[in-house]
């Protein structure tokens, strides 16, 4: 098996959005516009109420799904077509926006921590309006691996190498998107198909990616420090090493669509002509 390698990595602009939530933006800024098929993922994290407390007041989406992981806190999500519920801590929200949905996304706290992700998947041509659709699991029903040298995983989406299936279910782009612990001793190997984007983003420690699948020597490891996203090369498996006393990172991959991309704010189409019609859309009360 070949070993996927970091080929860039990005630390992100921090920025806000939503009523001045602050957070960082990672992918979707300048720097990294999109990584086919995501076009955004933002981090959040503060325990600062100031930092938060305005939330995302409603607002629509059209063209893509919109995936909320959070970490720490509680997010209140309501929309216009009567669906509401919290996302707690360690649970996840994978909304398929498709033809249009307006809704607010607001922290469920006015103290504490709030930390997690908020990650945009492109829909392709064929399902930009699709009906709307909510997948929704709670903590205990993401599926949990644990290795006996410390090495645990959630897998949200996708299927590890000793069959741990992540609940969500994406027939468009067939995603990954794996929590990642690492002990001190502890590793992390896994498939990702070939041709599929992926990238690693390091919430916590650092981790160094193994270049060979035969010689872990110093000079065939990369390595990823916290709050960086590292970019993948296309190959058939990622090899992750921890190098302190434990390390976190997300591993997200995806099939590309390899569509053309118009964007328009809350909008993702294929081109600007559509973005005209969702904004006209929107404005007739459509959504
Ligand atoms: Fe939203």
């Amino acid at each position: 098996m070949n070993n996927r390698t970091l080929i860039k990595t990005f630390s992100g602009i921090d920025t806000a959005d939503g009523d001045g939530v602050k957070l960082t933006r990672i992918i979707g800024s300048p720097q990294l516009n999109m990584l086919d098929p995501f076009l955004l993922l933002d981090c959040f994290e503060s325990d600062r109420a100031q930092d938060y407390i305005g939330g995302f007041p409603e607002h629509p989406h059209r063209g893509f799904e919109t995936v909320t992981y959070l970490l720490n806190g509680k997010m209140r999500h309501k929309d216009n077509a009567g669906h509401e519920g919290v996302i707690e801590p360690g649970g996840v929200q994978w909304m398929t926006a498709g033809r249009g949905i307006l809704h607010s996304e607001m922290p469920e706290q006015e103290n504490g921590l709030l930390q997690g992700f908020q990650l945009w998947v492109n829909l392709p041509r064929s399902a930009k309006m699709t009906t709307p659709r909510y997948q929704e699991y709670q903590p205990e029903t993401i599926g949990v691996e644990q290795h006996l040298n410390g090495t645990c995983i959630k897998v949200i989406a996708g299927e590890t190498d000793q069959g741990t299936i992540g609940p969500v279910e994406n027939d468009y782009v067939f995603p990954t998107y794996m929590d990642v612990s690492l002990s001190e001793d502890g590793d992390f190997c896994q498939a990702i198909t070939e041709g599929h984007n992926a990238f690693i983003y390091v919430l916590e420690g650092e981790v160094a990616i193994s270049v060979s699948n035969e010689s872990k020597s110093d000079n065939n490891l990369q390595i990823l420090t916290a709050k960086n996203l590292g970019i993948l090369s296309d190959g058939e498996q990622v090899q992750v090493i921890n190098t302190k006393k434990s390390s976190r990172f997300l591993l997200i991959a995806g099939k590309p669509l390899s569509e053309p991309v118009a964007r328009g704010g809350p909008f993702v189409m294929n081109n600007e002509a559509e973005i005209r019609q969702a904004f006209l859309d929107y404005q007739r009360g459509l959504f």
